[in-house]
């Protein structure tokens, strides 16, 4: 039996006119299947017993990239520079965050899901990267190449972290499509990555269970860009007892 892993679906719009797609990227499926998981693609349903029958089937949770995080949710104004949010979306998402985090179940959060996840957990966002910090790099520099695979800077993972023990090299380039990123850690997460001009790239639990967010977009690197990424996404499969 393969895990059953649930990946967040983003609100994706073909035609002004006609009703919206619930879908997502084939890598975030790809990736999954490499590692020996089932995907499932969650829709987004705006109803608590529809979405927790569909989080109880699951044996682990992926919340996927996309649009940014309503900042009323960690109690601040939008500023202007915010992009577009997603209400029905962050509202499921922050129900299966929550629901993982308290019960243990694997969760892995990429881009936006690290930051839902933060969030979910008591963490805040800086809402613009560039507008409050003063960022080395252009992280959303491999959206603006049009190559998810375009490294922009490089990773440091602390090498006393449990991720760490994953991959074998404690420094290495990653792509990086985000200008929002963590500011407040949650308490029941620890940074243990960094660019190196600071920005927090990674984050895991501190409890026993697999919770880990990263903010580049490892799905895109897996396949062949930097197969070492695989490691990841079979090390959070692993953890998915079926
Ligand atoms: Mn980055």
């Amino acid at each position: 039996m393969k895990p059953l892993i649930g990946i967040t679906c983003g609100t994706f719009r073909d035609r002004e006119w006609c009703p919206p797609i619930h879908g997502h990227r084939q890598t975030y499926i790809d990736s999954v299947v490499a590692a020996g998981g089932a995907p499932f693609l969650f829709p987004l349903v705006d109803d608590q017993a529809v979405v927790r029958a569909l989080y109880d089937r699951l044996d682990g949770v992926l919340l996927a990239g996309g649009c940014d995080v309503d900042p009323s949710y960690y109690g601040e104004a939008p500023m202007e520079q915010l992009g577009p949010v997603d209400a029905l979306r962050d509202r499921v998402e922050i129900w299966l965050a929550r629901w993982a985090a308290e019960e243990g179940k694997p969760v892995l959060g990429i881009c936006r899901g690290m930051q839902v996840l933060n969030v979910a957990l008591g963490g805040s966002l800086y809402q613009d990267i560039p507008t409050q910090l003063t960022p080395q790099y252009i992280h959303d520099g491999s959206y603006a190449c049009e190559d998810w695979t375009h490294m922009v800077h490089d990773i440091r993972i602390e090498p006393s972290s449990k991720i760490a023990k994953i991959f074998d090299t404690s420094s290495f380039p990653i792509n990086s499509l985000h200008h929002q990123s963590l500011k407040a850690i949650a308490p029941q997460l620890k940074p243990v990555g960094w660019a190196p001009d600071g920005v927090v790239e990674l984050v895991e639990g501190s409890n026993g269970h697999f919770m880990v967010g990263v903010q580049c977009h490892p799905e895109a690197l897996q396949g062949e860009a930097d197969p070492r990424w695989r490691k990841l996404f079979k090390h959070f499969v692993e953890q998915c007892h079926v």
